[in-house]
């Protein structure tokens, strides 16, 4: 059966993991190369009050998902974007042309972690996430398997490996048919 198309020009590219796996600088090196826009949705929640208030626990926005769809839903359907977040079953499905999960090894996301001030229940949640990969769980529970790649990331070599990687990916990617 034929798909049917998005009508997107561009592709959509969704780069997931735990903190700390270094998403952002993914993603600002392949927006750099690619000339597609990152859409930090971190920063977007913080700027546009997406939020139900703040985690004291956790030290965290409670983020409104809705809030968040609703916002991104036009540029999602223009195309071009690479968004960028810790969490990925909320998002729709139809959004997506590629999904990305970063994977560091414990020891290094430990240091990581630590040098970014997380300490106590948040470091050791963040900890157990990489360890029991629920990102990559989340993404093959919501998103279809042949779109789902998962990428190491614990060294400076990895992060240009895996730009070059994406940014062919992005270069070679063309509309569906309508
Ligand atoms: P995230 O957005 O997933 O929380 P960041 O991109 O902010 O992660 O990276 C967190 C920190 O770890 C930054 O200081 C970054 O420079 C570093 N970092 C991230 N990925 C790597 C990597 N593959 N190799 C070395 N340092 C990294
Ligand atoms: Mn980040």
């Amino acid at each position: 059966m034929a798909r049917s198309g998005s009508g997107r020009k561009k592709p959509n590219v969704l780069v997931t993991g735990t903190p700390g796996t270094g998403k952002t600088t993914t993603s600002s090196f392949l927006a750099e190369a690619t000339q597609l826009r990152h859409v930090n949705v971190g920063d977007l929640v913080r700027d546009k009050n997406l939020h139900d208030g703040w985690d004291e626990q956790f030290a965290c926005h409670v983020i409104n998902e809705d809030l968040v769809c609703d916002e991104l839903e036009d540029m999602m359907e223009e195309g071009g974007n690479i968004v960028d977040y810790h969490g990925c079953d909320f998002f729709p499905e139809r959004w997506f042309d590629r999904v990305v999960v970063l994977q560091t090894e414990n020891s290094v996301l430990y240091d990581r972690l630590s040098k970014r001030g997380y300490t106590g229940a948040k470091l050791t949640n963040n900890i157990e996430c990489e360890i029991f990969q629920v990102l990559l769980e989340e993404a093959k529970d919501s998103y279809p398997e042949d779109i789902v790649v998962a990428l190491r990331s614990d060294t400076i070599d990895d992060i240009n490996r895996n730009v070059a990687t994406l940014t062919d990916w992005v270069r070679n990617w063309c509309p569906k048919p309508e």
